[in-house]
């Protein structure tokens, strides 16, 4: 049970990527603040910000569709894609890489990032992802946080967080814009996906979104790593919602209960409507949030 949302993962990934008709992928883009965009296709949400000098990118999506996302980012400025980051090593947010970094944009990630994209990643019930090209690797790589300073206002911090969607997730957060990208720790519209496999832990998940709810306040705009840009009033609900389905959890898991008795509480129901219709279904999140708990 435990590789069951790995290999959900592999298989909506490999599916959809053979089934999926790029050439009726449209990039749509929303402005988020002054220079600040969110770009939405087909795979993890874009953020572009553009600064002085050069333009920046967060997670670029599939690679059938760079040549579209590079003329999206042309709609808003002709400055050169300097550096490209990426949120975690998830096809849908890196399948880009490498033809960005041919064009000369340099590609910025965390150390497990480059890692988990450098070798053979298992996926459980014996499938893998195979390692990445060279060229689609980060060739920038941090252990905690990162600066990027815009222009002589703004900045981009780039700060790695607990181990949540995977072990190298990273926000990315402009404090003078007031707007914070969130990679897969915030899915708005659906259940968290922890991938098992490459780290995850619902503990994370509860300890960033207490971070951020922290840090912002409630004029922020939020990208999502996947769903529409939203505020931090939806954040803290979803907050809520984990806590408390981490607590359910818990409780059966230390009361003995299998997995399968816990399924069987159906610990999720009063969610399932507005966050289980999606990728990650009521029993995925609480298998996973049963096998992420450490007893
Ligand atoms: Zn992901």
């Amino acid at each position: 049970m435990k590789y069951t949302i790995a290999l959900a993962f592999c298989m909506t990934i490999s599916m959809s990527y053979a089934q999926r008709d790029w050439d009726n992928v449209e990039i749509k883009t929303e402005k988020v603040a002054d220079d600040i965009y969110a770009l939405f296709g087909s795979g993890g949400n874009i953020g572009l910000a553009v600064g002085a000098d050069y333009a920046y990118l967060i997670d670029d999506q599939f690679a059938p569709l760079s040549d579209k996302i590079m003329a999206a980012v042309r709609e808003k400025t002709d400055k050169p894609i300097k550096f490209l980051v990426n949120t975690h090593w998830h096809g849908d947010h890196t399948g880009g890489n490498a033809k960005f970094a041919k064009s000369g944009t340099v590609i910025i990630a965390h150390d497990a990032v480059r890692m988990r994209m450098a070798t053979v990643q298992e996926r459980g019930e014996g499938r893998s992802s195979q390692p990445s090209p060279y060229e689609a690797l980060p060739k920038i790589t941090y252990s905690d946080q990162l600066k990027i300073h815009l222009d002589s206002t703004r900045t981009m911090h780039i700060m790695h967080v607990n181990p949540s969607h995977t072990d190298g997730d990273s926000y990315i957060y402009f404090p003078e814009s007031n707007v914070i990208h969130m990679g897969d720790n915030f899915s708005n519209g659906g259940y968290p996906y922890i991938d098992l496999n490459s780290g995850g832990d619902i503990d994370g998940f509860i300890r960033n979104h207490n971070m951020v709810l922290f840090l912002i306040d409630d004029e922020t705009k939020i990208i999502p790593g996947h769903g529409p840009v939203t505020n931090r009033k939806k954040l803290m609900a979803y907050r809520d919602m984990l806590v408390r389905l981490r607590t359910r959890v818990k409780k059966a898991k230390s009361s003995g209960k299998t997995l399968e008795e816990t399924l069987n509480l159906r610990l999720s129901s009063e969610w399932d409507d507005e966050f289980g219709q999606g990728f990650i279904d009521p029993t995925e999140i609480i298998s996973s949030i049963y096998w992420s708990l450490d007893d």
